[in-house]
């Protein structure tokens, strides 16, 4: 068995449904070179590898990097991302509900863990989302109501999850960008970002 439990680190209000929480939890192992074998296994999870997606803060795990592989995928309206050490529920009903969640990637892991000898790796149809394939579904007008300079801004805090696709305002409130925002939903959702 390679982990017991995953334990919740952090309880916050999730930006996507006020309704829902997300949770940061901590994985005991470092679970980076396992992320494609449970890639293989998971039927809706998309690998991140070597795709550049921002920094992140010095020992924030939990934004996309070069160096740090990442695995994202829905579980019911749950959006979870695993990472090398720690994993990221968006949309969870409450703690118990993501605790729930945490039990059965437990499982998963163990699962991969157990059977990698005769499971076959999938590290291809990586995601390479990047700033300009953001900043170019966006109205990109610089109106500046999401509070930033403009749309390539915008663009790229939303990568390193410090703006949430709400915040442009536009994109919500005027039906011409409707196939816009259901197409950037579908990316951003894909990504396990809001
Ligand atoms: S609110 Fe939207 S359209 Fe306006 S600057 Fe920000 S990202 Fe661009």
């Amino acid at each position: 068995m390679l982990l017991k439990r995953i334990e919740i680190e952090q309880v916050e209000p999730c930006f996507a449904d006020e309704t829902k929480i997300r949770v940061i939890a901590r994985i005991p192992v470092d679970v980076g070179e396992l992320l494609p074998y449970l890639n293989a296994i998971l039927a809706n999870a998309t690998y991140v590898g070597a795709c550049q997606m921002g920094k992140g803060s010095p020992g924030d795990e939990t934004t996309y990097s070069a160096d740090r592989p990442a695995l994202t995928f829905t579980k019911g309206q749950r959006l979870v991302t695993v990472y090398p050490r720690r994993v990221t529920i968006a949309k969870a009903d409450d703690v118990e509900d993501a605790e729930e969640t945490l039990a059965w990637l437990v499982d998963k892991l163990n699962y991969a863990y157990q059977h990698r000898k005769e499971i076959e790796p999938v590290t291809e149809g990586k995601v390479k989302i990047r700033p300009l394939d953001i900043f170019g579904l966006l109205p990109r007008t610089n109106c500046r109501q999401c509070g930033e300079q403009g749309c390539l801004a915008f663009a790229l805090l939303l990568l390193q999850e410090k703006r949430r696709l709400k915040d442009c305002l536009p994109l919500y409130r005027e039906e011409q960008w409707e196939g816009k925002r259901k197409r950037l939903e579908e990316i951003i959702h894909s990504l396990g970002l809001e």
